[in-house]
């Protein structure tokens, strides 16, 4: 691969096989149907729904529903670097995949006017594929650097000087004859991105004198986002469908606008009448419905999961390996792809003694909580969120 190809499929994303329970049944049964690296409501996008995307991207600040704050301080940050003539700060932006990053990114450079250049941490595997890059900069132009906490170390240490100094020491030769000849680059900028700001070593965080953090988008927000992405698709839209959308969308852009175009395909195949090539509520229901999208946006994995903690283990606490058979899913499946919404949605805690069905995850599921679980595990427990433990 090429050090400037953005690599975005090749994020490991844990293990596949193995199915989950069907709806409506007690039993957990693989049944092999599953694929976590598929799911409708998989927030990271493959090379293909790149494509897609692209046409769906904002071009412009003003043009960037959501994110308020994050987006009143790059205008401030760009604005004043437009008007001193010269490249504002390194930006850093960090979040969960699908929030907008590469979007903002390349917001960042078409609201400077400059051309930008688009690589990725697991594309520079040596301080060579990064000088390459870097050398051939023209002044003012953005670099950036996708998913930058995959970068190979020397090569994050040639990223430090070159974003502080605007210089490069490119070496000649190996071993006790080998030489540093200092390169100077013309000033730039450097946009890095990552799912990951706590992995990024500290002096290159300290590198970047903006940082963003993009969080979930709250209903209203996707409601805007689905109505511009549904005009650019040529669709006409009721607003009760864009909200159903919106709602199973799990906070995330990427979501809405793929679950958008298969409520699309839906209203182009069986939409009749009204329901014709149009977005309704109706034809969003019955969309996603058949992509086992529920009205708060769990899937099949995710609703398995509470089925086995509600029904097999009487809402926990269980282990998660415990779970994960019972799911016929490997541990790190459940506990990436699964679990990290469930938690965030209030669905699921996380206990010193593993994991349990809050009292929302019954109700979701429409069954009655054990008196005993009244409370007990309301989703208000405290969350175990460092990532590592297991039980
Ligand atoms: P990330 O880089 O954080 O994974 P992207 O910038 O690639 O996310 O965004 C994924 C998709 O969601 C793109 O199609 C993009 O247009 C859309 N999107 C993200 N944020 C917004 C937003 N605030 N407004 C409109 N569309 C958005």
């Amino acid at each position: 691969m090429s050090p400037s190809t953005p690599a975005r499929g090749d994020r490991g994303k844990g293990a596949e096989g193995g199915g989950p329970v069907a709806e409506g049944s007690d039993e957990c049964v693989p049944d092999g149907s599953f694929d976590a690296t598929a799911r409708v409501v998989d927030a990271d996008g493959d090379g293909d729904e790149r494509q897609v995307e692209a046409a769906l991207r904002p071009k412009r600040l003003d043009d960037f529903p959501g994110q308020d704050r994050v987006r009143e301080q790059l205008d401030l940050v760009l604005t004043a670097a437009r008007r001193r003539g010269t490249p504002p700060d390194h930006v850093l932006l960090s979040g969960p995949p699908g929030l907008g990053k590469t979007t903002l990114a390349l917001i960042v450079a078409s609201e400077l006017g400059q051309p930008i250049r688009v690589t990725s941490g697991p594309a520079i595997q040596h301080a060579g594929d990064l000088a390459s890059v870097l050398s051939s900069l023209a002044e003012g132009e953005v670099l950036f650097l996708d998913e930058i906490h995959r970068m190979a170390r020397p090569a994050e240490e040639m990223l430090y000087l070159a974003m502080e100094d605007f210089r490069v020491d490119v070496i000649i030769g190996k071993g006790p004859g080998a030489t540093a000849i200092p390169l100077e680059l013309p000033p730039f900028t450097v946009v890095g991105a990552t799912t990951r700001s706590g992995l990024l070593p500290a002096p290159l965080r300290d590198r970047f004198g903006f940082t963003g953090h993009l969080d979930f988008y709250d209903a209203a927000d996707l409601v805007t986002i689905l109505h511009r992405s549904a005009g650019l698709l040529g669709l006409d839209a009721d607003e009760d469908g864009i909200t159903e959308i919106a709602l199973r969308s799990r906070g995330t852009p990427r979501i809405a606008n793929r679950l958008l175009r298969r409520v699309r395909d839906w209203a182009q195949v069986h939409g009749r009448g009204a329901h014709a090539d149009r977005v309704t509520a109706h034809g969003a229901r019955t969309a996603l419905a058949l992509f086992d999208v529920d009205e708060r946006g769990l899937d099949r994995l995710d609703r398995a999961v509470l089925q086995a903690l509600c029904r097999r283990f009487n809402g926990g606490p269980v282990g998660l390996s415990t779970l994960a058979v019972a799911v016929g899913e490997e541990a790190d499946t459940v506990e990436t792809v699964a679990e990290p919404f469930l938690v965030r949605e209030g669905f699921m805690v996380r206990t010193p003694r593993g994991r349990a069905a809050s009292v929302l995850a019954w109700r979701h599921l429409g069954l009655a909580p054990p008196p005993d679980a009244q409370g007990m595990w309301s989703a208000t427990l405290p969350i175990d969120d460092a990532g590592g433990a297991r039980f």
